[in-house]
């Protein structure tokens, strides 16, 4: 039995004594389908400015107390190209939804980029069907989402002025134009319930989600949530292995956020059903900047050395790192 009912993943997340059953699993299905091999992506951060206000979100534009920082295109082409020249076969450009980097920056920024041999994924917020036209002229191969939560009263609440129809028309842009499609939710959010997280496991499934990023959520004293107990370690990894459980064959990384509730998070969650790390190769000055969530957990080494430490770290649990681009089996 390898696929479940919207009511047995309800009673398997509310369910503490399966876990070890669940979890190995989830592990064995991953064995199966995507092997032993974990794909890392080079993830650089180069904007924390954002017109947006997710309530739970540090860089949210209301937060007067973030330092704000924009890295110059060239300075985001050369660190990919360090990136590239250590051995990541994809670079992943995160930001803030910040207006600076526009349809013709973005599309410059990706096609310099993909002269480095490697995949290129985004994860640059909603934008409209012509932009994620060009970044796909570009050369971009994929691009990440995250419905956050499929509960619409619930996503309301947390994203002032945003809107989930919004966010879905995104997810079906970017699957009518061939990209590889990543999208994912948070764990824990406020007045979320087990009911609302079976429905975003099936929700990845209905959308035939190419890669699935789970996070617990994480209070960060500078929003509105601040009083908010933080997500639960074990909950968000059950999520993580029912996720795989159900999709079999795609691209799960194990978050930073696991291991900011967990020191050897990423490692348990890679032992779970997860198959995908992605090490900030930002640059050091601006790591602690991008302050999604207090105590991210990053490597203070500069990018080779990260990536032997991220190496010896995953040859204890018997797993080496990929060497071609990484994309959906
Ligand atoms: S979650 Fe993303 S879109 Fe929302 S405020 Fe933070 S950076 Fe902006």
């Amino acid at each position: 039995m390898t696929d479940f009912s919207k009511n047995e993943i309800i009673d398997l997340l509310k369910d503490d004594s399966q876990n070890d059953w669940l979890f190995s699993l989830a592990d064995k299905v991953r064995k199966e389908n995507v092997g032993e091999e974990v794909h890392l992506r080079g993830l650089i951060e180069f904007s924390n400015i954002c017109k947006c206000m997710c309530k739970y979100c540090g860089l949210r534009c209301e937060n007067s107390y973030a330092e704000r920082y924009r890295i110059s295109p060239s300075s985001i082409i050369s660190t990919a190209q360090k990136a590239c020249n250590a051995g990541y076969k994809t670079i992943v450009l995160q930001s803030g939804e910040d207006k600076f980097f526009s349809q013709k920056i973005m599309s410059e920024i990706i096609s310099e980029i993909k002269k480095f041999d490697t995949a290129v994924t985004l994860s640059i917020g909603e934008r409209s069907f012509d932009d994620y036209k060009a970044f796909k002229d570009s050369g971009a191969d994929r691009y990440l989402i995250r419905i956050e939560t499929t509960d619409k009263d619930l996503y309301k609440k947390m994203h002032p002025n945003m809107s989930f129809e919004n966010r879905v028309r995104c997810l079906k842009d970017l699957r009518t134009l061939g990209y590889e499609v990543g999208t994912g939710c948070l764990v824990g959010l406020p007045e979320q319930t087990i009911e609302s997280l079976a429905s975003d496991i099936l929700f990845f499934k209905e959308i035939n989600a190419d890669m699935v990023g789970i996070g617990p959520f994480i209070a960060h004293p500078q929003t509105p949530l601040k009083n908010c107990k933080n997500g639960d370690f074990t909950l968000a990894l059950k999520v993580m292995a029912l996720t795989r459980i159900m999709l079999k064959n795609i691209n799960i990384p194990a978050t930073t956020a696991m291991e900011t509730l967990n020191p050897d998070g990423r490692l348990i969650a890679l032992q779970c059903g997860a198959n995908v790390v992605m090490p900030n190769v930002t640059d050091l000055n601006y790591c602690e900047k991008y302050d999604i969530y207090p105590n991210k957990a990053h490597l203070d080494y500069d990018i080779s050395h990260s990536r032997k430490v991220i190496e010896d770290k995953l040859k204890t649990i018997g797993r080496t790192i990929a060497k071609d681009y990484g994309f959906r089996k």
